[in-house]
């Protein structure tokens, strides 16, 4: 397969976690507990960071919220948990991170938004104020542009300069470019005010799938920084995973984008996690990076009558899930394992041989029987009623000898 070539960017460093050039595609989150709900808090932003997220970021909308950052940070040390916590600010950044001087110094990153930082004032001096803040805390910044949040003075601007012109451009055109002016200008004055070129991450979220692709591949030209991606305000459920991931995918495929978000509504009382599970499955579908094994399962047809291949590929993908906290300490590279739990034996055994270890189930009307391949090779056939236990026990000794066998050598405990 060929390898999909990065754009060249600046690296920022973000608490422990490196963002851009040749660093992993990052997977981040953003919690939705009260951040002044400290206890609340630590319990969501280690869930996320247990599911895989590498940054979570909170809201810092107010006084409390301010004053509880420092304690989240403690609390999630407290219990071993050293993910970087990014604060998330609107309108009044610059007022809590000068009055809040230990939740500037706690964050790992400020996510400033210029549309609506400096929201009716004339000059930028409070974006300036909180890029001031961050140079002396030396913290990185994402200078994040929303196209529902724009600076509305830079866009009129832009709008009145384009209806002067003999040929003008459509106004949502004209949208996408102001975002790009937007983010461009806004790091060319935090640089100006001291804050390092590889201080620097932008992002440029719209909610439109089209939109998505034009405004970061025009910000991909201009500019060297770590970009953001992500599709804001994707939706709840189906429409949202589809929507992040036809946005995310062309991108990602062009070497666009070093560290991810999908936004998820989720249901009440929903798991927030489902979030990180998405953006994984997004990178790894893509073959950029891998997270947890995957399993091939064909959809099932008019051959296959009985639901038991698909209880049996939920009880192995359940089986996976539960297993990897451990697996991933003990079987470094396990992640890349490949299995294939198909319906009959059209297509079983050719999709099984593609895979690390695959069963193909008895179709109706087909001999009670599952051959089950490991790596390319007919290994065994299972019968019975204990396919499921027999199935696993040769998952788990497959795991042990192929990768228990590197972690030995890597000195793995
Ligand atoms: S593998 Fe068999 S059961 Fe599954 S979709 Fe193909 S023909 Fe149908």
């Amino acid at each position: 397969m060929p390898a999909i070539t990065r754009r060249k960017t600046a690296t920022a460093l973000v608490g422990n976690v490196r963002i851009g050039s040749d660093a992993p595609v990052a997977v981040q989150s953003m919690t939705n507990t009260d951040t002044a709900d400290v206890a609340g808090t630590i319990q969501q932003v280690a869930a996320l960071h247990r599911a895989g997220s590498e940054l979570v970021r909170v809201t810092v909308n107010n006084d409390d919220a301010a004053q509880a950052v420092p304690h989240i940070v403690e609390g999630l040390a407290k219990q071993g948990v050293h993910v970087p916590i990014v604060g998330d600010f609107h309108y009044n950044g610059h007022l809590l991170l000068k009055k809040y001087p230990a939740c500037a110094r706690a964050l790992a990153k400020y996510r400033i938004n210029p549309g609506n930082v400096s929201i009716g004032r004339k000059d930028d001096d409070n974006f300036r104020t909180m890029i001031d803040c961050a140079v002396e805390n030396q913290k990185p910044v994402r200078i994040g542009v929303n196209w529902g949040s724009l600076d509305q003075s830079l866009l009129t601007r832009m709008m009145d300069e384009n209806s002067r012109m003999a040929e003008p451009l459509d106004a949502r055109d004209v949208t996408m470019e102001a975002m790009v002016v937007s983010a461009l200008q806004s790091a060319k004055i935090a640089e100006e005010s001291g804050l390092r070129h590889d201080q620097i991450i932008l992002s440029a979220k719209v909610s439109g799938v089209r939109d998505l692709l034009d405004v970061y591949t025009m910000l991909a030209s201009r500019c060297d920084y770590p970009l953001h991606l992500g599709l804001t305000e994707a939706g709840l459920g189906m429409k949202g995973i589809v929507a992040s991931t036809a946005g995310l995918a062309p991108l990602l495929l062009a070497g666009i984008g070093d560290t991810i978000r999908v936004s998820l509504t989720p249901k009440p009382g929903g798991d927030r996690t489902e979030e990180v599970q998405v953006a994984q499955q997004i990178l790894q579908s893509l073959s950029i990076r891998s997270f947890t094994p995957q399993v091939t399962a064909c959809p099932g047809c008019g051959r296959t009558t009985s639901t038991y291949f698909q209880e049996l590929a939920q009880q192995i993908q359940t089986y996976l899930r539960e297993s990897m906290p451990t697996w991933r300490k003990k079987y470094p590279g396990v992640e890349e394992l490949k299995l294939a739990v198909m319906g009959c034996v059209v297509n079983g055994p050719g999709e099984s041989k593609h895979a690390n270890i695959g069963i193909s189930l008895p179709g109706t009307f087909e001999e009670p029987k599952a051959p089950v391949y490991v790596d390319g090779r007919l290994m065994t056939t299972l019968r019975g009623d204990h396919i499921v236990a027999e199935f696993t026990k040769i998952l788990d000794e497959y795991v042990e000898t192929r990768y228990g066998k590197a972690a030995e050598l890597a000195g793995v405990q």
